[in-house]
């Protein structure tokens, strides 16, 4: 007879930089108990303990050494499964990082440190039949809670979300004459839409409904305020009433309380949020609540595309083109893709929306992967604004602020309109100079090999800092280099156009919008409160090109964009050509009519030209013929090895070693670098990048698969920090 066949072992995904599981064997003390792939486990792992995840389990390796015991089984049962672990499974292959790593990027903070699921259902109490029994014996509080129990009928509970009945529940719970239920949820009510949908948004929200319970991706293309949320709301009720979940993504500045009340006015169920102001409590909660079904529609940022959706009926991505669905570290994945792999394992339709799409977007949209819907029109009364472009050539600027401009803004506060001068530029000045020997301000941590970058002048010029490493110092009283007085900041950022206009404008409000401003989530809400119908300025960077009704507003003056204009990185021209767009799009938004001056020193660069004569499809099209001359992306598939180190030659030894090694055997594949990296020096590490090439995305994986683990036994590598970024955006 042969031996019995020895146990099944645990193999673990830990968060570790480490592109294995890890073998473990059940706990000690404990033979039978059972494990289920997705359940949580603490194990030891070096000196230290580790939460992991069963990613297989299965008979040992006969050659391995015998593997320790697991610590603790923390789930009884899978907290990952299904859909949503065989698709974090497929990130993981597809951003080539440890299944464990990507797991824990996945899971809300608590539940990733080994904390247990907090109860995310809504309770109520019950009295029982002891309860019953003993009313009559009870006093006071319990008593009065007793009878409130008693007289409802066999259906009804009562609401334990009720802080004045907590002691005397307590006392009736503890004594187990009362118990806890959880609430039904609330049937679905649909609150009627204020206004009815224009003919093609219905027939978008038609083409959605027609898609239920199957995958489909539709590009819901609509100018600004043409009615784009009408149309997910229209879905969103549909999936509600068939009973199903539905997840709405929203870049981090759109999800404004503005936007939430919104939603929460319209569909008739609790609508969860998830957003980077949660504390680690609510984040776990809000997941609880999507795997236990209670959450019917969430409505969140990045991350939220790794909630649990055991009941998925829709996807929608609003302003898909957005930049913060992409994490820029860690695991590098991008939101709108990876929704877009989860709406097809979950066989649902996925909308994403926006007035400007990503070129990747619009080419598969043309590639008839995606239905292509489209709103031309603004929504009601609202008329698309008039665009003006300014030519400031020898003009002389105060600020920054052209006369004529200086004049279109007292005209439209004279008319009684509100005006946004959008500056993508934050703090006092971009530089501070010394006009008697040319000396400027640089970060010493920050730059090129020669240069320091330049250093932001801030708090009305008393300070500096690089936006770069975040080093601040004091305006120096005089110049370093030569001792002369003449030290002067250059150019104009939102604080200094704010300084301006304030002087000029002294009847109306000032207030100036940027992440120096409105550091707290409803800062920004409380100042537009705070200006309310009146005329007045509203000076901010990006941050107010999204999100905000801003229904007053007449004229958006657009200042400082030319820089942007010459940029080196190839996606510069479109998101130039989104912000615009979008910014140019804050106006008129109501009845009144709107109007956009575009200052520039360039009036006649094509970028402008082609997108004043024919709008963001021109832009695109054009955008989209020169990509695909110079075999860029949405033509190509891309992947960046970045590195960096203090000392200056090892990023580039790294990666002229790891290119060695991609080279060989992919001649598909083509390798440009390694070169320094746009900034070639950061908070004092220097570093460099490798970009990867290939028309075809198969065999750049494969090129990858191939190469990483000699990549990663390289000598060098230990030497370096170094990451994969698949699909990069900021090259
Ligand atoms: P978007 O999301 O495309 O920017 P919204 O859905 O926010 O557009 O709609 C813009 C404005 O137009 C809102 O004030 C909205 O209430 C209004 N609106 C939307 N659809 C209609 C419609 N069918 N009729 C009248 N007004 C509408
Ligand atoms: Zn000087
Ligand atoms: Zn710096």
């Amino acid at each position: 007879m042969s031996a019995p066949a020895p146990p099944d072992v645990w193999r673990i995904a830990l968060p570790v930089p480490l592109p294995t599981l890890f073998d473990y064997r059940p706990p000690d003390g404990t033979p039978a108990l059972p494990a289920h792939v997705g359940c949580r486990v603490r194990v030891p792992f070096g000196t230290r303990e580790r939460v992991g995840v069963v990613a297989e389990i299965g008979p040992p390796d006969p050659d391995a050494p015998e593997p320790r015991p697991a610590l603790e089984r923390l789930d009884a049962r899978p907290l990952l499964d299904g859909e949503l672990l065989a698709s974090l499974r497929w990130l993981a292959r597809y951003t080539h990082a440890p299944l464990g790593e990507v797991l824990a990027t996945a899971l809300p903070t608590l539940l990733r440190q080994g904390e247990p699921v907090p109860d995310a259902r809504d309770w109520g109490w019950r009295l029982t039949e002891a309860g019953r029994t003993a009313l009559p014996r009870l006093r006071g509080g319990p008593r009065r809670l007793a009878e409130a129990l008693a007289a409802l009928t066999a259906e009804e509970v009562l609401d334990a979300d009720h802080p004045g009945w907590r002691p005397a529940a307590r006392s009736l719970l503890r004594r187990g004459l009362a118990e806890r239920v959880p609430l039904a949820a609330g049937a679905f009510v649909q609150r009627p839409a204020p206004h009815a949908l224009n003919a093609d948004q219905q027939a978008a929200a038609d083409a959605v409904r027609a898609a239920q319970g199957r995958f489909a991706a539709f590009l819901l293309e609509g100018v600004t305020g043409s009615g784009k949320t009408e149309v997910y709301l229209a879905a969103i009720a549909d999936c509600l009433t068939r009973g199903r979940q539905a997840l709405v993504l929203v870049p981090e500045i759109g999800l404004t309380p503005q936007m939430l009340a919104r939603f929460r006015a319209r569909l008739g169920v609790p609508v969860h949020a998830l957003h980077s102001g949660l504390s680690d409590g609510e984040r776990a909660r809000t997941w609880a609540a999507c795997a236990g079904g209670e959450a019917r529609v969430v409505v969140g940022t990045r991350s939220a595309v790794f909630l649990p959706l055991p009941e998925a009926g829709l996807i929608v991505i609003d302003e898909e083109h957005d930049g913060s669905y992409k994490q820029l570290d860690g695991i590098r994945y991008h939101a709108r893709d990876f929704a877009l792999v989860r709406a097809k394992a979950l066989a649902v339709p996925v909308v994403l929306g926006s007035a400007t799409p990503a070129l990747e977007t619009l080419r598969n949209a043309a590639l008839g992967r995606y239905v292509h819907l489209r709103l031309p029109v603004r929504a009601g009364a609202a008329r698309p604004p008039r665009v003006r472009v300014l030519d400031v050539r020898k003009r002389p600027l105060e600020a920054g602020l052209s006369p004529e401009l200086l004049a279109a803004i007292r005209q439209a506060l004279d008319a009684g309109g509100q005006v946004l001068v959008f500056r993508n530029r934050r703090g006092y000045a971009p530089v501070l100079l010394c006009h008697d020997c040319g000396w400027s301000a640089q970060c010493r941590r920050c730059g090129d090999a020669e240069h320091g970058h330049a250093m932001t002048v801030h708090a009305g010029g008393r300070r500096l800092q690089c936006h770069h490493c975040g080093s601040a110092q004091r305006v120096p009283d005089a110049c370093p280099a030569c001792g002369g007085l003449a030290l002067q900041p250059q150019g104009a950022g939102t604080e200094r156009i704010e300084e301006t206009l304030a002087a000029r404008f002294a009847d109306v409000p000032v207030l100036r919008i940027d992440r120096s401003t409105t550091q707290r989530r409803d800062a920004l809400e409380r100042h537009l409160a705070a200006l309310g119908e009146r005329p007045g300025i509203l000076v901010g960077t990006q941050m107010l090109a999204k999100g905000h009704d801003l229904p007053h507003l007449t004229l958006v003056a657009v200042v400082g964009i030319d820089e942007g204009l010459f940029s080196a990185d190839f996606r510069a021209p479109e998101k130039l050509a989104q912000l615009l767009i979008q910014v140019a799009g804050r106006a008129g938004r109501s009845h009144r009519a709107g109007e956009v001056v575009l200052q520039t020193h360039h009036p006649d660069h094509p970028l402008l030209a082609t997108l004043l004569a024919g709008g963001y499809p021109a832009f695109a099209a054009a955008e989209l013929a020169q990509r695909e001359a110079a075999g860029f992306p949405p033509f190509a598939h891309l992947a960046l090895l970045r590195a960096e180190a203090k000392q200056a030659d090892l990023p580039e030894a790294f990666l002229r070693a790891a290119r060695a090694l991609l080279a060989a055997p992919a001649p598909a594949v083509t390798a440009h670098g390694p070169l320094p990296a746009p900034m070639p020096r950061r908070a004092g590490f220097r570093r460099a990048q490798l970009l990867l090439a290939c028309a075809e995305r198969p065999p750049l994986h494969a090129a990858l698969d191939a190469a990483l683990p000699a990549i990663r036994a390289l000598p060098e590598a230990r030497r370096v920090r170094w990451s994969l970024d698949v699909d990069p955006v900021d090259l």
